[in-house]
């Protein structure tokens, strides 16, 4: 309050101090940037549109009798309504943001590397994911075709009588190899929003836990609460796999096939509401409608056991008849995962509805041990690069002997979680070079060593003006 109080001799000052915060609206409380403009009434209020309009709508539906109102409640006078947006302090209030400056501008303009309402060609879309996601192929090219396909028919004319289908897609692969990496990529390239949710955390409405239209608000909150770039957004489901059909149960099942049931109609398109600025329906908040008719959603999980429900229809196709086959021929197949068909996924316990309005599926390879050492360094934000432009901060270079990458590789390799275990590896032993180097001025460059990695050596340190000068390969 003292703060409020300080300004209050120097009305200009005052009405300066005010310009820095946002308008705010009296009923749904949220900021001008989040409403947009807000309708200024006299005493210093200000009602979004949206409020304005549900107050009229209220009003016109409920006929109200004055004359009787006020008979029964004589004492009520009308409400000084300035004295309502005194009350909201100032530490509840948002600041505006402060102008970017110019290089933030570009930075915008440079991000958005495609425009959706002029796809371009699958290749060019597989061109870019290339710079970001190593391996991968097949699952790049048939999300790159998907998603060309998807917005060609969300943007094509409606005219004729053939209604393209919705790609919505299914993706499984082992964690860590790179499923949420490919979607988030996907989505910033195209500049469209993006919601990232976990199906465990999904219930039915009326159970404990987030109900499965709040996936819908997050990406309208992802959207800035811009319905129309909502929907054209996408949805991201992971570990769809957990959401599958209990085996052998008799109770009811809340977590899994009901959510699967739950999920069609949005899968499908449907006109969903949603509370805006907020991830629970209640009185304060208000709704808006979103229709999900050309939202993306793409599910994603590891599935595991599925490599042995595909083995086991492998082996038994592959002993019945004449030309049969030794009976364990699948077994020791490393892209078994590859031969998934939808029945697989059936016996896994994904309801057919549910695989229906997922048309497309595809999967991910593992990642090899050359793979984990291509993340480390080839990305355009590879972590190499990053550590490296850390340093050079500092102007000394940082390199690393291609024996360390190995052995980095290998560790992650057995961790078992794909490229995640790659950042938390190198940040143990980056900690050290990290802490020591600003100490002395004198260093130049430092090499990371296989034996620095396997605790057998040091790192190599070379003093300013006799760092090795290397051929920069991208
Ligand atoms: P998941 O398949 O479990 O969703 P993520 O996509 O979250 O795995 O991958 C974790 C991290 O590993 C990503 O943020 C990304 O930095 C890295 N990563 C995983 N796979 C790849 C890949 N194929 N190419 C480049 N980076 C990858």
């Amino acid at each position: 309050m003292a703060e409020d109080k300080e300004y209050l001799d120097n009305p200009q000052e005052v009405q300066d101090k005010e310009d820095e915060y946002e308008k705010v609206c009296m009923m749904c409380r949220r900021p001008e940037s989040k409403t947009g403009k807000m309708i200024d009434l006299p005493g210093d209020i200000h009602i979004c549109v949206e409020c304005m309009q549900k107050s009229f709508d209220t009003m016109n539906n409920t006929p109200i009798d004055y004359g009787e109102l006020m008979k029964n409640m004589p004492n009520v006078s009308m409400i000084d309504l300035s004295s309502l947006q005194n009350q909201i302090p100032k530490r509840q209030r948002v600041k505006k943001k402060k102008e970017q400056p110019a290089t933030g501008q570009h930075e915008k303009v440079a991000k958005k590397v495609f425009d959706i309402r002029s796809i371009p060609a699958p290749h060019k879309i597989k061109e870019n994911l290339d710079e970001y996601v190593i391996g991968q192929e097949y699952a790049k090219k048939v999300m790159s075709v998907a998603v060309y396909n998807h917005y060609k028919r969300v943007f094509a004319d409606k005219a004729d009588e053939i209604e393209i289908e919705k790609s919505n897609m299914l993706m499984i692969g082992p964690t860590g190899s790179g499923k949420t990496y490919l979607v988030k990529t996907l989505a910033r390239l195209l500049d469209v929003p993006l919601a990232i949710t976990d199906a465990t955390s999904l219930t039915e409405a009326g159970y404990i836990g987030d109900d499965i239209e709040s996936v819908v608000s997050k990406l309208l909150a992802a959207a800035d609460n811009d319905v129309e770039k909502a929907e054209h957004g996408i949805i991201f489901i992971d570990e769809i796999d957990k959401i599958a059909k209990k085996k052998n149960t008799n109770q009811r099942d809340v977590s899994g096939e009901a959510v699967q049931q739950g999920m069609l109609k949005l899968l499908e398109g449907s006109e969903v509401e949603v509370p805006v600025g907020a991830n629970s329906k209640n009185a304060m908040v208000p709704l808006t409608t979103v229709d999900t008719r050309n939202i993306l959603f793409i599910c994603g999980g590891a599935f595991p056991d599925l490599e042995n429900i595909i083995k086991e229809r492998l082996n038994k196709q592959a002993s019945i008849g004449f030309m049969a086959d030794l009976k364990d021929k699948y077994d020791k197949d490393a892209n078994i995962l590859n031969k998934v068909i939808v029945d697989d996924l059936k016996k896994f316990g994904m309801i057919p509805e549910f695989l229906g309005r997922l048309p497309i599926i595809f999967t991910l390879d593992g990642l090899t041990k050359n793979m984990l050492v291509q993340i480390l360094k080839e990305p355009k934000n590879a972590i190499l690069k990053q550590y490296q432009k850390l340093l050079a901060l500092d102007e000394v270079k940082l390199e690393f002997e291609e024996g360390a990458l190995e052995a980095i590789a290998q560790m992650a390799l057995e961790k078992h979680t794909g490229a995640r275990a790659l950042r938390a590896i190198l940040e143990e032993y980056m900690l050290d070079i990290m802490y020591e180097i600003p100490k002395d001025d004198n260093i130049g460059e430092v090499i990371i060593t296989r034996e620095y990695i396997e605790h057998t050596g040091g790192p190599r340190i070379l003093p300013r003006g006799q760092e090795i000068p290397r051929i920069e390969m991208n």
